[in-house]
């Protein structure tokens, strides 16, 4: 039988909820439990594909190309697992789907209702992800409150009055807020949203409090008889020096033996010990660098999540801390923003924004000799950049910029020119790469073929590309099947490689992603290669 753990929010949003069930699985996993992972979120998009960053943060792809909520990047961190299309949904795909089977004639003769139809469907979701697992935690997007949450708190109700006290547990995260003026913590708003899950006929069985401060023996024995849940249940999540360490601080305060207990689990001794090590080494670096993140949404760190953590990882492998410097690049004189940094980053982007900008870094990377990683528009910004300096094309440029350039170094294949529709029709998901002996990508991966993720329209126009390797441009990376290049290196600079593709979906803390790994070790022996020998 499949237990299920449904993660709720309350107070506010932000709150780590998905850091807290990604926490919850990695410590379920070191028990040696099978651990699936779901998330749900309420709004009616189909996917995130479609939003801005700014409303949604990054846009996480799967090997099987589904563009999903940034929270099963978490989830395939913490668990070193893949996710795929099913571990997200969202209302609009709850909906479409019986919607759909509404006029297909399903459901003849009856009025389609939130409960059952919206909820049946939901719980079919539910119950489709976890078929091999012992455990299945399903974070619900949103805050307790909210109206649209409220199907899937209803469906996540059904479930556990179908599964039993013993297989369905829920778990709300909520906020202690510290109130500087009077010193104290305040329990009032988990009560009360604690009050409002219970009206909706969920009593939590452990509440994770997020505060800035410990909670006392009296806060938690507040907490405790205000919310109806045991002391020990009370579980405190103070802020942490990093998000790895939450697996560890939650354990200490049995959270794991508390879950296990609740929902009579048999289970292994423990093997947190690798973890432990890694959350070590990255409190203990030995040295540090600066990279150089070069975007657009630099005040939205939520943005560029996938990137981060991955430059994290890699500062993990050579026990180096890396800061992150965000640069706009609609900013003026950014040479002198770049000043100091080890190496710089152009991620993924898509619209013109801050693209003369980051043509303009990839130039100054390229002839002062900085390490540069350029991730799928930070490639194709790379392709302009040489076209235009190197090979003196003076419009080179995108179509995605300037539909009508001269040179359309990076163009749409035709399949891709008669496409209308915006949501999930880019070139999605994994794909192989033939990566060519001699070169940095083949030194960093150590192997002549790879699979990464893919996000984009636009690519690397072959027309272009004897004259580009004449003039120094290395492919060291193709996708045979259709003669797509998909990574680039310059001869003669120290590190310089970029990608059609996002390594960034497939780092992960203790297996730091090749390309990143490299990439910072390149960054520190520039920042002090008396210290630094790879
Ligand atoms: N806008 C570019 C494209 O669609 C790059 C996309 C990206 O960086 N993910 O090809």
């Amino acid at each position: 039988m499949i237990k299920y753990i449904f993660v709720t929010g309350g107070v506010v949003s932000s709150l780590g909820k998905g850091i807290s069930a990604s926490s919850i699985g990695k410590l379920l996993q070191a028990r040696g439990l099978k651990v699936a992972m779901l998330k749900c979120d309420p709004y009616i998009n189909v996917d995130p594909g479609t939003m801005n960053p700014f409303q949604h943060g990054e846009v996480f792809v799967t090997e099987d190309g589904a563009e999903t909520d940034l929270d099963l990047g978490h989830y395939e961190r913490f668990l070193n697992a893949e996710m795929r299309q099913g571990n997200n949904f969202t209302a609009g795909k709850v909906y479409e789907a019986v919607i759909s089977r509404e006029r297909k004639g399903d459901f003849l003769g009856a009025t389609v209702q939130v409960i059952p139809h919206i909820t049946d469907e939901i719980k079919s979701r539910f119950r489709a992800i976890s078929k091999d697992a012992d455990v299945a935690i399903v974070e619900i997007g949103g805050t307790v409150g909210d109206i649209e949450s409220l199907p899937f708190l209803e469906a996540a109700r059904q479930m556990g009055l179908e599964g039993g006290r013993d297989n369905v547990l829920y778990v709300h995260v909520t906020l202690v807020p510290f109130i500087k003026a009077s010193e104290e913590l305040k329990t009032k708003p988990t009560q009360h949203s604690v009050g409002k899950l219970r009206e909706i006929g969920i009593n939590p069985d452990i509440i994770i409090c997020r505060s800035e401060k410990p909670l006392n023996a009296e806060i938690k024995a507040k907490l405790s008889l205000f919310c109806n849940v045991p002391k020990e249940s009370v579980i405190e999540a103070q802020d942490a020096f990093s998000i790895y360490e939450v697996p560890l601080m939650l354990h200490k305060q049995g959270l794991d033996d508390q879950i296990i207990m609740l929902l009579r689990l048999r289970t292994h001794s423990k093997d947190l010990e690798s973890w432990t090590a890694m959350v070590e080494r990255l409190r203990k670096p030995k040295r540090e660098v600066t990279i150089a993140l070069a975007g657009k949404y630099t005040d939205y760190k939520d943005a560029y999540k996938s990137v981060n953590e991955s430059l994290v990882h890699a500062g993990i492998a050579h026990s180096a801390r890396v800061h992150v410097r965000f640069v706009e690049t609609t900013d003026p004189d950014l040479e002198s923003k770049l000043a100091g940094a080890g190496g710089i980053l152009v991620p993924g982007g898509f619209g013109d924004r801050g693209v003369e900008g980051k043509i303009e870094v990839a130039r100054l990377a390229r002839e002062n000799r900085i390490p540069y990683l350029g991730l799928c528009l930070g490639m194709q910004v790379a392709v302009i950049e040489f076209a235009r300096n190197v090979l003196k094309l003076k419009d080179a440029h995108s179509t995605e910029f300037d539909p009508r350039t001269r040179h359309p170094v990076i163009d749409l294949l035709p399949e891709q020119k008669a496409v209308r529709a915006k949501g999930a029709t880019m070139r999605l998901g994994t794909y192989e790469c033939a990566v060519r002996k001699d070169t940095l990508a083949h030194q960093a991966y150590g192997c002549a073929a790879v699979k990464e993720r893919h996000r984009h329209r636009y690519e690397f126009n072959n027309k272009f590309r004897k004259p580009m390797e004449e003039a120094g441009l290395v492919v060291s990376g193709t996708y045979a099947a259709k003669s797509l290049v998909e990574i680039v290196e310059l001869k003669g600079h120290p590190w310089f490689l970029a990608v059609q593709f996002h390594p960034e979906f497939k780092s992960r803390p203790e297996a730091p992603h090749p390309l990143f790994r490299d990439f910072v070790a390149a960054a520190l022996e520039r920042t002090s290669p008396q210290a630094y020998a790879r």
